[in-house]
């Protein structure tokens, strides 16, 4: 189809070849290359509609916004046309980060406002609930860890979205990654601010968010960066229970939305969400990094910050071990580079995260060692070698610490077999092609490290971090992996016959190749971004 953009076109619908429109005769070739397929929708302002760009190779889909202000009285227009010009540059200030529409174009014709923008092909997350039912606790901390980073983006670029919503969200088929849309709301506070105090003026008035997911300060005409925290919060709400704000209800006293007893969650997500929704603005969380630093993870861009960086400094020649997401996300985007702002101050909340993490492990490992040593004390284990003889080893003989370990290796020794190693602290370090078998790796922090090619043959890894790992065409039979963090780990052509996957991560881990069961699947936690053994993505 080729559809008519003409407002007061009576049959706009035309045949997809079509050069003029049947009814009415308008040109149905925007500017000689846009060709609008079907109409998306009709907001306030403006009219959407996917179009193809007949004038690149492979025609691809954008999104085409026309302004159509509902009223025809001239300061009605005159404020369309501000509004309307305001989310163009926003978007062409914003615009060139991967987890935003790209703007394409922005033109005038025929006495017509045109916005043209980058097609997001996936579902939006209020068909995602209604497809796939409700988030669990771990969904919605990783899409807090996926929108939390942005949020911050965009408010460090001083603007407001004010319209997040489930249906302003979209996860991008292509990578799954979650993409914010609709910036047709949003407030620029440097342009406000040059407006001056007079602020609330008819222009507010249009752009004021979605009832229910707008906290009670915006509606009020008075949005602070903390309004879109409320948002988010709100979705988190649907996100776990699929209701929408007019499903819910009020204390009619204090204004607060009564979603607790709806959720189960544990009370650490609920005081973070019950932060996120404090109607008092003040009571609030203040910034994007204090919810992720009150929750304690890691932002999921952080990754892609790093790979980005690497990209743009061309004195670091080592490419990042295991960054094919993010590759993949580059190559995809070649013009999207997040400003090295936003990265270090991502990067900043996800240092502290971790510092905090080390030293809470670090404190632990020494009480660990320390119970261990008083019970080792006059004790030795008897261990029988392979030629079946009986061999004395104390428990502390095979117990290294990070850096005795990290100095072996240093000083080539690959065999680690049988030793204590719990709770050591070993991220982005190369052990590839080391012997770990029956090593004792209990909360072992992995994150990063590349560990390609090594044996973790009958070892327990219970609570391992190996997040981001690099453990292609490793050895798990019979490993065990309880609890394990293998969030983004590549298990390329893993051997993992026999092993306990039981509520291990495996969210966005890469298990092409890798020699594993559907019943032992079963048991992890999957997500979108999780690569099968059959290389296709999707929850298993
Ligand atoms: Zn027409």
């Amino acid at each position: 189809m080729s559809y008519c953009l003409n407002p007061t076109c009576p049959h706009p619908e035309n045949l997809a070849h079509s050069q003029r429109c049947e009814s009415c005769g308008s040109q149905l070739l925007l500017r000689d290359r846009y060709r609008v397929v079907e109409p998306l929708g009709q907001g306030g302002f403006g009219a959407t509609f996917l179009a193809n760009d007949q004038s690149l190779p492979g025609e691809p889909c954008c999104v085409i916004k026309q302004l159509r202000p509902s009223g025809t009285a001239p300061h009605i227009l005159q404020m369309a046309r501000e509004l309307f010009e305001r989310e163009a540059k926003t978007l062409g200030k914003i615009g060139n980060h991967p987890q935003i529409p790209r703007l394409l174009d922005y033109f005038e014709e025929q006495e017509q406002f045109y916005l043209v923008q980058e097609y997001i092909s996936g579902a939006t997350l209020q068909q995602e609930v209604k497809q796939n039912g409700v988030y669990s606790e771990v969904g919605v901390k990783q899409f807090l860890s996926e929108i939390m980073p942005l949020l911050q983006y965009i408010h460090e670029l001083k603007v407001i979205h004010r319209d997040i919503k489930p249906a302003n969200l979209i996860r991008r088929a292509q990578d799954a990654r979650m993409v914010l849309i609709d910036f047709g709301a949003v407030k620029n506070q440097v342009s406000q601010g040059a407006a001056g105090q007079s602020g609330h003026t008819a222009l507010t008035a249009y752009a004021i968010g979605t009832p229910g997911f707008a906290p009670p300060e915006q509606m009020a005409m008075r949005p602070v960066y903390a309004s879109d925290i409320y948002a988010v919060g709100v979705t988190c709400i649907y996100l776990l229970t699929g209701k929408t704000p007019k499903d819910l209800e009020y204390n009619p006293t204090t204004g607060e939305m009564m979603w607790e007893q709806m959720v189960h969650v544990s009370q650490h997500l609920t005081n973070v969400l019950r932060k996120m929704l404090e109607v008092s603005v003040r009571s609030r969380y203040q910034s994007a990094a204090d919810v992720l630093r009150a929750l304690d993870i890691e932002p999921y861009l952080e990754s892609l910050s790093k790979g980005l960086l690497v990209k743009s400094d061309n004195t670091v020649k080592e490419q990042p071990i295991n960054r094919r997401e993010d590759s993949a996300v580059l190559y995809h985007h070649p013009t999207h580079i997040s400003s090295p702002n936003t990265s270090a101050s991502v990067a900043q909340v996800a240092a502290a995260i971790r510092a905090r993490r080390a030293k809470a492990a670090e404190a632990a490992a020494l009480q660990a060692e320390a119970t261990q040593q008083g019970s080792a004390i006059g004790k030795s284990t008897t261990l029988s070698n392979s030629n079946g003889s009986q061999t004395q080893h104390s428990k502390v003989e095979r117990k290294l610490d990070t850096q005795g370990l990290l100095t072996a290796y240093m000083k080539g020794r690959r065999d680690f077999a049988q030793h204590n190693l719990n709770l050591l602290n070993l991220p982005g370090t190369d052990l590839s092609g080391t012997n770990f078998h029956s090593a004792q790796l209990q909360k072992t922090n992995f994150q990063g490290a590349n560990l390609h090619n090594s044996d973790f043959g009958k070892a327990s890894l219970t609570k391992a971090n190996l997040r981001d790992a690099n453990l292609s065409k490793a050895y798990f039979n019979h490993a065990d992996l309880e609890g394990a963090d293998l969030r983004g780990a590549d298990l390329s052509y893993a051997y993992l016959s026999n092993a306990n996957l039981r509520g291990a991560n495996l969210c966005g881990a890469n298990l092409t190749g890798a020699k594993v069961g559907d019943e032992q699947l079963a048991l992890a936690k999957t997500n979108w971004m999780t690569v099968r053994p059959n290389g296709k993505r999707g929850l298993l």
